[in-house]
């Protein structure tokens, strides 16, 4: 049993994982940088400590400094929360010489799903299905020469990208040439790694993701799916349990749970992890990446399985067994989630950072808030906008639409811009009511206000 905790992240994932522990009776230790001093996972932990400067490299992803704060503090494990250590694999490698438990797959297993275009080949040889595409590109020709022979639309994909950074689509074969070079550049000045890849672009499509959750004996579970095709630039804004577009498909839904749990049982998957598909309208699903961590949206899940995610994380890290079969997981009624950024939706999504001068925060039966703000805080131009997420449980996907509405209008942040309104006139619209929404929606819908 781990006596105490250390949780290498900020903000609202800090939060949550500090409130597992609580939960569980662990002490839990805080780490921040100086711009954090102020924030909430700081007055929320049992100790905390300041480990450098606010940009990343100087604190959240200083190793150095996290792992000395761990030995020193006593902690028996690192949970990475997302982001940030949370799929590095050195990261892992470094805690074990340690001594310290890492929160979280084997560093081996980080390596083998972390290289996307290695991921496709070990998912094709569990007998999941991929997006027809090619290894990794060497040259610019050769990128043209594969756009013509997939044929466009395509995409260039970085194969250490992540959080939609590093893709580039090509409309057409003459495009391929650059779109491969700014994919390169752009792998190589935010992952620092260039290679790239390319995938047959499937449209129309839905973005449909398997949560997995697996312990050190060997057992694999599917804890239902997550439908997040409602996305700006490939970033998910809403997600929720279970997917609308897999109504009336229960015969592909457990195909898809069951090529999930495959891929995971052949890796030697262990803790909470997510495959994610791409579902097409013509009953055909394609692995598209696997996302070794706990994921943003993962309170749907917890809301329609009764499960808290995080908790099973901490109990598989310590080696205990999940204490479920796959027949006991029923999934109860629908969850929706709404990311509430400080942004700007009418200036292009812009980031406003700034001191929160008033709040209320919705609440009520079936409502939640995962969030690190209150009121007074200043949000810190140096890390994620993404400042809430606002989650409704309710017995029918209508019902939860309906409270998510309320919810959403009875939210109120003063100081700072947010994406509350703008949330509030997707979840009114009338695809997304209709439950019909794919991957190509919010990019239409945005076009069509432009026009107005
Ligand atoms: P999730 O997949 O958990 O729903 P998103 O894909 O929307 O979340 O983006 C958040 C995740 O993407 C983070 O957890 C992080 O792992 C990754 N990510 C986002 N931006 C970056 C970045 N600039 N560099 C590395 N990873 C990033
Ligand atoms: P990231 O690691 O940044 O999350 P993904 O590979 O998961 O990157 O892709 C991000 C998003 O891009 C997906 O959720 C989906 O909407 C879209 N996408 C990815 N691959 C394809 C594809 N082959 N065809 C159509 N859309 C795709
Ligand atoms: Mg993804």
């Amino acid at each position: 049993m781990f006596d105490k905790v250390l949780i290498a992240n900020r903000g609202e994932v800090a939060v949550r994982v500090i409130r597992a522990c609580r939960d569980m009776g662990i002490k839990t230790v805080a780490v921040y940088s100086t711009a954090d001093a102020d924030a909430l996972h700081v007055q929320l932990a049992d100790e905390a400590y300041c480990i450098g400067g606010p940009r990343l490299a100087e604190s959240y992803l200083n190793d150095d400094a996290v792992l000395t704060c761990a030995v020193k503090s006593g902690a028996k494990a690192i949970h990475p929360g997302y982001g940030f250590f949370s799929e590095k694999a050195s990261f892992v490698r470094d805690c074990d010489k340690y001594g310290l438990a890492f929160v979280g797959p084997s560093a081996e297993v980080i390596d083998s799903m972390g290289d996307k275009d290695a991921a496709r080949r070990t998912a094709a040889a569990a007998g999941v299905p991929i997006v027809p595409g090619c290894d990794l590109l060497k040259s610019p020709e050769e990128a043209t020469a594969e756009a013509e022979r997939i044929g466009c639309p395509v995409l260039i994909k970085a194969r250490a990208g992540g959080g939609g950074r590093g893709i580039r689509k090509v409309e057409r074969v003459e495009d391929a040439a650059k779109a491969f070079i700014e994919a390169r550049a752009e792998g190589e000045a935010v992952f620092g790694d260039g290679e790239c890849y390319m995938e047959k672009f499937v449209a129309p499509a839905h973005h449909v993701e398997v949560q997995i959750m697996a312990d050190k004996q060997g057992h694999v579970f599917s804890l239902g799916e997550r439908e997040c095709s409602v996305q700006r630039r490939n970033q998910k804004l809403i997600e929720e349990s279970p997917a609308p577009c897999l109504d009336g498909h229960n015969d592909i839904r457990a195909r898809m749970h069951k090529a999930a749990r495959d891929l995971a049982r052949a890796v030697g998957y262990e803790g909470a992890g997510t495959i994610e598909f791409l579902y097409s309208d013509d009953g055909n699903f394609y692995f598209m990446e696997m996302n070794t961590r706990l994921q943003v949206e993962h309170p749907v899940t917890e809301l329609v399985t009764g499960l808290d995610l995080v908790q099973l994380q901490l109990q598989v890290a310590q080696g205990e067994p999940l204490p479920f079969t796959q027949e006991e997981i029923h999934l109860n009624g629908h969850a929706i989630e709404c990311r509430i950024n400080a942004e700007n939706p009418d200036e292009d999504f812009r980031p406003c950072p700034g001191k929160i001068q008033a709040l209320h925060m919705p609440g009520g039966p079936g409502v939640r808030i995962d969030s690190a703000i209150y009121q007074g805080y200043t949000i810190s131009p140096y890390y994620d906008s993404m400042i809430a997420k606002l989650i409704v449980h309710a017995p029918t996907r209508k019902e939860a639409i309906q409270k998510m509405r309320w919810a959403l209008s009875e939210f109120i942040v003063e100081g700072i811009d947010t994406n509350i309104d703008f949330q509030l006139r997707l979840i009114k619209n009338k695809d997304f009511e209709a439950g019909t929404y794919d991957n190509a929606f919010l990019t239409r819908w945005l076009e069509a206000e432009k026009k107005k």
